[in-house]
Formats: C-alpha cells, sequence, structure tokens
C-alpha cells in the first residue's frame, strides 16, 4: 500500500535489460515505480545489431529489444528518470536517492532494484589511457564500419570477444585475436565460425605489451608464448576482458564480492534490507540477456511481495 513519506513504492536503478523489466513488473502491479538511467537506456546490448540467443526471436537488434522493453515500461505508467543515480543511502524505512542530472532533487522510494550492470574492463596496458577514442574501441558494430580494409586487434577469448570478432571480420582486413590461454572460452559455435573465417587469426597464449603510435593507433607490441615481443599493424583495438560491476552508487554497507559484484540470496535481496539487486551487477549472474531478464522479473516479485504482503526484505 502507499506510503505518502516516500514518492515511490520502489526505485529501479538502471534501464538496461535487467532494469527494464523490472520496472514494467513492478509498475504493472501497481507499484509507484520510478526507473533511472533512460536517458541512454538498454545498456550493454545497445549497440549490438545481431542478438545472440534474443529473448524475443523478431527482434535481433540490441536496440530494438531495448526500444521494446522500455515502451513497455513506460506504458506499464513506470516514470522515466533521465540520468543515473549519484548516489542512495538509506532513509528511515526507505531510501533516498540523488539523481546526476538534478542535484537539488531527492528521490525517496520504499524498495529500491539495484539494476546498473557492468563496464567493460579496461585494457591493463601502460599508457592505454592515451588512446581512449583514438584507437580502444568497445562497440564492434559501431567501429568496424570505420576500419573498412585495415587490421584490427580483438582482446579476450570469451562469448564477447569472438562475437565481436566475426562482426569486425565483415569489414576489416585482418582481425587478430589475442587470447590469454591456449584457448578460446566461448562457445563452440563462436569458436568454429572463426576458425573458418580466413580474415581471423587467433594468437594464443598472447599478452599485449604496448600500444603504439603517434597521431592514433597503428600498431600493437605483443608477446606470444615465450618468444620475442612483436608488432602487429592495428587501426583499433577491442578489449572485451571481462565487465566490471557498477556499484559506485551504492552504500559501502552493501557486501561486494571479491569482484566487486553485489551479494544477493536466492532471492535476489542484498545485505541492505529493502535493497534488491539484477543482472549483470550482482554476483553469480548468468551472463546472458535472459538472465538479465529473468532477474529484473525475480527482483521486481520479491519487492511486490514485501511491499504488498510485508514479506521480510
Ligand atoms: C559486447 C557484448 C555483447 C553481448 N551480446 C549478447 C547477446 O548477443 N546475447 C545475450 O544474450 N547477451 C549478450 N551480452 C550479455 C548481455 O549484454 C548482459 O547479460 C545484459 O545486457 C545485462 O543486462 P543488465 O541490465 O543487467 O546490465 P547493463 O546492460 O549493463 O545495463 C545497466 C544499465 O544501468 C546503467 N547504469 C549504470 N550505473 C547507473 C546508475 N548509478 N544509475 C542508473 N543507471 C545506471 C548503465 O549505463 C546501463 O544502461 C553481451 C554483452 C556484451 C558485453
Amino acid at each position: 500500500m502507499p506510503n505518502d513519506a516516500f514518492d515511490h513504492d520502489v526505485l529501479v536503478m538502471g534501464a538496461g535489460i535487467a532494469g527494464l523489466a523490472a520496472a514494467t513488473a513492478c509498475a504493472a502491479a501497481g507499484l509507484r515505480t520510478a526507473v533511472a538511467g533512460t536517458g541512454l537506456f538498454g545498456g550493454l546490448v545497445l549497440n549490438v545489431n545481431d542478438l545472440v540467443e534474443p529473448p524475443r526471436p523478431d527482434q535481433a537488434s540490441g536496440a530494438d529489444y531495448a526500444a521494446t522493453l522500455f515502451g513497455e515500461a513506460m506504458e506499464a505508467g513506470a516514470e522515466p528518470i533521465d540520468g543515473p543515480v549519484a548516489t542512495l543511502w538509506r532513509d528511515g524505512a526507505g531510501f533516498a536517492a540523488r539523481p546526476e542530472e538534478e542535484p537539488g532533487r531527492v528521490l525517496r522510494a520504499r524498495a529500491v532494484i539495484c539494476a546498473t550492470g557492468a563496464s567493460p574492463r579496461p585494457l591493463p596496458v601502460p599508457g592505454a589511457g592515451a588512446f581512449a577514442h583514438r584507437g580502444i574501441a568497445h562497440c564492434a558494430d559501431c567501429d568496424g564500419p570505420l576500419h573498412r580494409g585495415r587490421p584490427v586487434v580483438v582482446v579476450g577469448g570469451g562469448d564477447a570477444a569472438l562475437q565481436g570478432a566475426l562482426t569486425l571480420a565483415a569489414w576489416a582486413s585482418e582481425v587478430h585475436v589475442l587470447l590469454r590461454g591456449a584457448a578460446p572460452r566461448a562457445r563452440a559455435e563462436f569458436v568454429a565460425r572463426a576458425a573458418a573465417e580466413p580474415r581471423i587469426r587467433l594468437h594464443r597464449n598472447a599478452e599485449i605489451l604496448r600500444l603504439l603510435g603517434e597521431d592514433g593507433l597503428e600498431a600493437v607490441e605483443v608477446r606470444e608464448g615465450a618468444g620475442a615481443p612483436l608488432r602487429i599493424a592495428a587501426r583499433a583495438v577491442f578489449p572485451w576482458i571481462g565487465l566490471m560491476p557498477n556499484t559506485a552508487a551504492l552504500p559501502a554497507e552493501v557486501t561486494r564480492d571479491a569482484d566487486g559484484a553485489v551479494v544477493v540470496d536466492a532471492a535476489l535481496r542484498t545485505s541492505l534490507p529493502g535493497l534488491f539487486a539484477a543482472g549483470a551487477v550482482r554476483a553469480g549472474h548468468g551472463g546472458r540477456l535472459r538472465h538479465a531478464l529473468h532477474d529484473g522479473e525475480g527482483a521486481a516479485r520479491g519487492v511486490i511481495a514485501m511491499l504488498t504482503t510485508g514479506a521480510a526484505a
């Protein structure tokens, strides 16, 4: 039941797939729901044109799928808050949050679902910062066409890395994939397709040592196995070496694991009563869209039960 001390029953932090799914379910259940971060909704798959296992098979593009989920959240009655949440804190029996783009405003909610996702891990190479936006890129579909007929480097051997390499092979002259170990960890289908793609070359037991270039990236220096460092010409490097959970806005007392992901129980409750976490921000996230969707809906069920029946937070 509504409580007038709070402007919202639930605040959803994050308008990626988990957050939009959570916001729709909460609003459809009649909760006064705000969802923050809608100015740039969609999260990690926003720029992926050809989704693997799209949750709705008729929507293969991440942007289309996210737009559908956003439309559903708005139709259900969720209130969009453009910018991200800068800080969240405990406020009496609920929570208060300050939106980054409206420093004078405080949002008050009885419960919060944190669905702030994760960001690509930066390349751990000295001086890499100087190549941000001048050679380092994270979006194969957006940046690939800029490198038509030129060599590029992908760092990583998981699903995101090989999915990106396969996309880049449509434009680049060569796609050098630097694997930390002896074999890619990606799904068998990606590994087989990469092996059959003449423009993709896998470098095993490879470590990237330096980025080289005067006016933008020209080459990377790599050590492959125990060999001497070698230079690979490259106009862009795409690091897909894992993700870092986005938890900066959460109170310090929320328990995180060694990787910084929010620890939850089976009902997606965090260590702070009333705060739930869903999707890529939480420890144990399955890693795919369907998991984020499932989490968003699950966290919403937990909040609805807590607010309507008084079930333990
Ligand atoms: C390159 C790549 C390709 C992928 N391709 C596929 C695929 O084809 N198929 C598949 O099933 N899975 C794919 N995945 C995995 C999938 O993207 C994730 O499982 C899913 O997007 C996680 O959704 P999420 O909502 O939890 O997090 P995110 O997608 O990270 O969304 C979180 C959102 O919250 C926002 N945010 C961050 N901090 C705040 C804050 N303080 N306040 C408010 N908002 C905030 C972020 O900006 C973001 O918009 C891919 C992943 C990557 C990295």
